[in-house]
């Protein structure tokens, strides 16, 4: 399902880009609270997956969307290695500061665990999304969103 819809036309249409029925260029509405967004998918260089992290973050916020679930891979080297430190050292640096209110890695929110009950108070829709993922998953990260 797309996580949004066109305000213009009513169809669903993803969080950045023109809308594919109408080509309206207007912010979309979330249709959704939470986004999982696979910065491995078609295999991108780590500067460009954190690009497009970048602007889902900017997007995701426009949008009104309240949770990003990042996947990011758990590789300790190469090219996956790389996107996870890019992504997490932005985080750390505040570089989405001003739309992201707070981040939890995935290896922080194993079921039980102090992180897990954080991020279910804060954002209840997440047990289900989280339900989908192995436990603990240290290749993603969740962002909850101002
Ligand atoms: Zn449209």
């Amino acid at each position: 399902m797309l996580p949004a819809e066109c305000l213009e036309c009513g169809n669903p249409r993803y969080l950045l880009g023109n809308c594919l029925n109408c080509g309206s260029t207007d912010l979309p509405q979330a249709l959704t609270d939470t986004v999982v967004l696979n910065l491995e998918a078609g295999g991108p260089s780590a500067e460009a997956a954190l690009e497009r992290l970048t602007l889902h973050v900017r997007a995701a916020s426009e949008a009104g969307i309240r949770a990003l679930i990042v996947i990011h891979g758990y590789g300790s080297s190469g090219a996956g290695g790389k996107i996870k430190w890019l992504v997490r050292d932005a985080l750390e640096n505040n570089f989405f500061s001003d739309r992201v209110d707070e981040y939890y890695f995935g290896e922080d929110l194993s079921a039980g665990s102090a992180g897990y009950h954080a991020v279910i108070k804060r954002r209840s829709s997440l047990k289900q999304h989280l339900s989908q993922f192995k436990i603990g998953n240290a290749g993603m990260t969740v962002l909850l969103m101002h």
